[in-house]
């Protein structure tokens, strides 16, 4: 036996014998046989009625210097059931307390403590605490209650779900049992009422005229409804793709896929007594016959949490055991051309790339200029059944339904550039390569093209010019350049103007002129309001927005690369041809009121130092 087993068990004799155990002998075997069968130890013993419970666990506290909890009295019922999910606590039957920094809340706890002990009734936890958060920069702590010190697999659950420092307290089962139950509604004895009060003929009356299904708020009764609500809000708040809801022998399993894996979803013990409950519950959910269950159905429903619209497929098929019912969750971040808000020269530009039937489209800019945001939107709008689409990526941010998504990893050698050789050979029609690393990976990138695929990937580089040159100073032969770049697409982030508080402005011919815009005449545009509003956060913006210039690649340009011309003879010919620079671009968006003249100055600044042309 281990040492750290062995210390274990001398921890649960001497608290045995302090919780009034007569024979402890019986305890040892009742100990040896929890080890044998891998059974929770302490459940056992409890469950044995050899011992107090209350003193038995109070003992065992003292031993492990864990704080006790004689009164449970969750501070901030509803910050503590978003910080610690129903899931989590139920399953592993542990019990938030506070959350915020430690001090105050242990100070609270005292006072509570002593106000109790002289009989007085007190508000003070809920008041002094109001907000749950400590005083600036101290870490967070959530105190969490339990009756099992020894609960490893419930350590791991928290350790997983929750991302904050864990404090632990204990206190007796059944007084925490109780607490759990009244603090999140859904516990065993509430499923158990739901069963007895209602059948399935109840369940098939349920919001059958909702619309679409809001995930958002406390419904506070204890609901079949409000569990299957809290399973799909908590798979999109993991960044789940996928649930299924699996009948088995014994237990209801539901299990959600994160980042391609699957995991096991904590579920209330008792859940199988609901499965046919919580299937019909989400055979409505998706209008489906909830009366057929011998033949596999596919339906859809239609989600709203915080706002986001979510739309889900859903299918079931019938096994020995049950129905499995398997929902998709699609587009949790939804990628839309005009929520790039282009302004209608590049737009149309992008439009005609995106219908290209071969050739590389390169975006340009520093990190955090939202290259990733448009690489996803423009393949998002390719994505469509007659086309696949593979992309190699570092790492993959977002996924995309339908897209077959690698990650880097350079550890086993798959860099971009094997990963791209081996997917050419797996036929796709479109190609996204996260970034242009190396003369390796571009040279691939472009054979690609030239054998008839549309490749996407990116560039840091300023501006989309200098894309062309930064191409052929890697070492790529400036004719392979000029024969299967399409265009140069270079952007940038600037803040959006928050549309509750900006205030109209004035800008005249003579300052637009200054900062390089041409045709430039007196304008109305907006500003930001000093101070902003509450819905900006008092900054006068909410949000961020792109700004681009695109550089296409016309047989003139072609022709400048292959004579390997400088950049400002390419930037002369573009300009000639159309060319926005990014710079004026904003200063549309400005005209448009969505930013602000400080704003796209800034943003652009780098770009003016290597030359505007006038
Ligand atoms: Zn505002």
């Amino acid at each position: 036996m281990s040492s750290l087993a062995q210390r274990m068990n001398d921890m649960l004799l001497t608290s045995a014998e302090a919780g009034g155990a007569e024979s402890m002998e019986a305890v040892e075997q009742i100990i040896q046989e929890a080890a044998h069968q891998q059974r929770p130890v302490i459940e056992d013993l409890l469950d044995s009625r050899q011992m107090s419970e209350e003193d038995f666990l109070l003992a065992l506290s003292q031993r492990l210097n864990l704080p006790w909890e004689s009164n449970l009295k969750p501070r901030h019922s509803r910050r503590l059931k978003e910080v610690c999910s129903a899931a989590i606590a139920l399953r592993h039957r542990l019990l938030p307390l506070w959350f915020g920094d430690v001090e105050t809340n242990m100070a609270l706890s005292a006072a509570e403590r002593a106000k109790e002990e002289s009989g007085e009734e007190t508000g003070i936890g809920e008041e002094a605490a109001s907000t749950g958060e400590g005083p600036e920069g101290s870490e967070q702590v959530l105190a969490l209650c339990t009756y099992d010190p020894f609960n490893f697999h419930a350590r791991q659950a928290v350790a997983q779900a929750i991302p904050c420092r864990i404090q632990w307290h204990m206190a007796s089962r059944t007084r925490l049992l109780q607490a759990i139950q009244k603090l999140y509604g859904v516990g065993a004895d509430t499923f158990d009422a739901i069963l007895k009060g209602r059948d399935l003929a109840d369940t098939q009356a349920m919001d059958l005229k909702e619309e679409t299904n809001v995930l958002d708020g406390d419904d506070d009764e204890a609901s079949v409804v409000k569990f299957v609500n809290q399973i799909i809000r908590q798979a999109l708040q993991q960044r789940a793709t996928d649930i299924h809801v699996e009948p088995m022998e014994t237990s209801l399993r539901i299990r959600y896929r994160i980042d391609g894996l699957l995991v096991d979803v904590p579920v209330p013990e008792n859940i199988k007594a609901l499965q046919n409950m919580v299937i019909a519950r989400l055979k409505i959910m998706s209008r489906l016959d909830i009366a057929e269950r011998r033949l596999p159905q596919d339906g859809r429903i239609a989600l709203e949490l915080d706002g986001n619209q979510i739309d889900v497929r859903v299918a079931t098929i019938p096994s020995v055991l049950g129905e499995t019912v398997s929902l998709r969750l699609l587009n949790q971040q939804k990628f839309n051309l005009d929520k790039l808000g282009m302004i209608p020269q590049v737009r149309q530009i992008i439009d005609s790339m995106l219908k290209l039937p071969n050739g590389i489209v390169l975006i340009t800019g520093p990190t955090g200029s939202g290259k990733s945001t448009s690489l996803y939107t423009f393949l998002s709008e390719l994505n469509t059944v007659d086309s696949r689409i593979v992309t190699v990526e570092d790492p993959v941010e977002n996924k995309i339904e339908g897209v077959v998504q690698i990650a880097v990893k350079s550890e086993i050698n798959l860099t971009f550039a094997t990963a791209l050789r081996s997917i050419l050979r797996a036929d796709p029609d479109i190609v996204m390569i996260g970034e242009m690393r190396d003369l390796e990976t571009v040279e691939i990138a472009i054979r690609a093209a030239l054998t008839g695929h549309l490749v996407f990937s990116t560039l840091h580089t300023n501006d989309a010019i200098s894309g062309i040159t930064r191409l052929v100073d890697m070492g790529v032969e400036p004719f392979l350049v000029a024969a299967s770049v399409r265009c140069f697409l270079a952007q940038r982030l600037v803040r959006r103007l928050c549309p509750k508080c900006k205030q109209p402005a004035h800008v005249t011919a003579a300052e637009l002129r200054s900062v390089g815009f041409r045709n430039a005449e007196d304008r109305t545009c907006y500003t930001a309001k000093p101070r902003g509003c509450d819905s900006c956060n008092h900054s006068g913006y909410h949000g961020r927005l792109a700004i681009y210039e695109v550089c296409v690649v016309t047989k003139e340009i072609e022709d400048l690369i292959v004579k390997r011309a400088p950049e400002a003879a390419l930037k002369e010919m573009a300009v000639r041809q159309g060319f926005i620079p990014m710079r004026e671009y904003g200063i549309f968006k400005v005209f448009d009121g969505d930013t602000t003249m400080e704003e796209v100055i800034s943003a652009t600044a780098a770009d003016m130092m290597i030359g505007e042309p006038d």
